[in-house]
């Protein structure tokens, strides 16, 4: 363990610099720039960037901070970005990049910086299938601590349900292997409470024996968003547990990775994919896919390794703006509210508004109990928008008279990877109260100074 006699003698940048291995960039030196999130549009100004070299690199930046009176807030690719001001250092975990399968065991594990992709890239050759989310460019450490609900969560259930362990660093700088047996409470809070209990370092995933997958998209003309969208909502009712969809509303920007159909109109995506074969598989699918004549049906056996294209979700950093609830039940009411906010005929500014139908697997109850708190709900809204001339300013207003029309059928609740908030109000709305309570006391013991208490974390309110 680093001994750090010196740390409150001189500033913190020079007394980051006498002891982390890794890089330390104050503002305007190289390495700073790492900083930018993928969401652009979030303010990240920390006073220092630590690119973290491995985990003693994590418990020095901790204790630096403490002994200055600082916080420490962490990034890997900024996919939730939250601001982050000149009175924290931001840790940035992409130097973390290892990432080793073991095949025998079908087992992963993965460093805090590594994407989705990486992990994609090492198993599926192997047959094997790690849980990623819609986006393979997301960080594998910021999505399960977010629980992670991916393209299959109806049958495989929540990607967080699938992690064997953390190795994480606590706001006191102690760096602990934590496991369903070994600091238990850390394995159920890091599960769920995003960085509220500590800056993982790496986990340890299993691999499923997943080589390919039916599913894609169907793409169909916005003049039929009422009768997909309806016939969609007809058609989940009664869909086999093992079968996993979502529908999205679509104004892609005409850019050059866009099919052409789809650029620079309101179009609607229905994704599809299962584990069943494919003849049952197209079976299920059918209704949907009479509903209307697709522009694009892209649905078809696929290796698992592109199970990206089942959402298509974008990839190149841009100013995002996202709003989200769960919904309790999509009635053919919810449906007209839907349309109505953000249908074709609705003016909606939002490039993507999205319904992904929950339950399956996910609503089992996990093999090891962890912090996530909505297994029943029925489905996720999200809205997502660009804050960019001329529409930045009525994207917030909208999104929220989007999920505003949709309250009737809303929990109140919503998913911490979904919610990248630091507003207490929205933390609150991810967990019931005694989880809330919870993960605060446990926050309180694992960081009695409150090195960590920035962002996206449950803490007890200040006296
Ligand atoms: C295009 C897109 C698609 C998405 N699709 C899905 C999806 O299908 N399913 C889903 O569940 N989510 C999805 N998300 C949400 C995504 O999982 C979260 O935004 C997640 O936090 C991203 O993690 P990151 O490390 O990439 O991002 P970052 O912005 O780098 O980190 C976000 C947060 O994750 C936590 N975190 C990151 N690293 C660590 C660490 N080392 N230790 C502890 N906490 C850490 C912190 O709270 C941090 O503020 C999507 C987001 C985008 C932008």
């Amino acid at each position: 363990m680093t001994t750090l006699p010196s740390l409150q003698t001189t500033d913190p940048i020079s007394a980051l610099r006498a002891i982390v291995t890794g890089v330390v960039a104050a503002p305007g030196e190289p390495g700073y720039e790492r900083a930018v999130p993928w969401n652009v549009s979030v303010p990240v100004t920390p006073c220092a960037v630590v690119l973290a070299a491995d985990a003693d690199d994590i418990s020095a930046t901790v204790r630096v901070a403490a002994a200055h009176g600082l916080t420490v807030a962490v990034a890997a690719t900024g996919h939730g970005a939250l601001p982050v001001d000149e009175s924290s250092i931001l840790v940035h975990t992409s130097a973390l990049s290892e990432c080793t399968v073991d095949a025998a065991t079908a087992t992963a594990r993965v460093g805090a910086g590594v994407r989705w992709q990486q992990v994609i890239d090492e198993a599926t050759p192997h047959g094997l299938a790690p849980l990623v989310g819609s986006a393979p460019g997301i960080g594998v450490v910021g999505f399960l601590t977010g629980c992670g609900i991916g393209p299959l969560v109806r049958s495989v259930g929540l990607s967080s349900d699938h992690v064997r362990s953390f190795d994480v660093v606590t706001g006191t700088g102690a760096q602990l292997h934590v496991t369903p047996d070994q600091h238990a409470e850390l394995f159920w809070g890091l599960r769920g409470g995003k960085a509220t209990l500590g800056i993982v370092t790496a986990a340890g995933i299993d691999l499923l024996p997943i080589a390919e997958f039916y599913g894609g998209a169907l793409y169909f003309d916005g003049a039929d968003a009422g009768a997909v969208l309806r016939a969609w909502r007809e058609w989940t009712v009664d869909l086999p547990a093992d079968a996993n969809t979502s529908i999205a509303f679509l104004q892609l920007p005409p850019l050059p990775d866009v099919p052409p159909p789809l650029a620079g109109k309101f179009t609607v995506a229905v994704r599809y994919a299962s584990l069943a074969d494919p003849q049952t598989a197209a079976a299920t699918l059918a209704p949907m896919r009479a509903v209307a004549t697709p522009i694009i049906d892209m649905v078809a056996m696929m290796p698992y390794a592109a199970i990206g294209a089942v959402h298509a979700d974008p990839v190149d950093p841009m100013p995002t703006h996202e709003q989200h609830t769960l919904l309790a039940e999509l009635t053919p009411e919810g449906v007209e509210a839907l349309l109505s906010a953000a249908g074709p005929d609705a003016g909606s500014p939002q490039v993507i508004v999205e319904l992904r139908l929950l339950g399956g697997a996910m609503s089992q109850p996990a093999p090891v109990h962890s912090a996530f708190c909505h297994r029943d709900a029925a489905f996720s809204l999200m809205v997502i928008g660009v804050l960019a001339p001329p529409i930045a300013d009525v994207v917030p207003a909208h999104a929220a008279g989007v999920v505003g029309a949709m309250t009737p059928w809303s929990t109140g609740g919503e998913l911490p990877n979904f919610s990248p908030a630091s507003d207490p109000a929205r933390i609150a709305r991810c967990y019931d109260e005694d989880t809330t309570a919870w993960l605060a006391a446990l926050a309180d013991d694992h960081d009695p100074d409150g090195v960590l208490r920035v962002g996206q974390v449950v803490r007890t309110p200040r006296a």
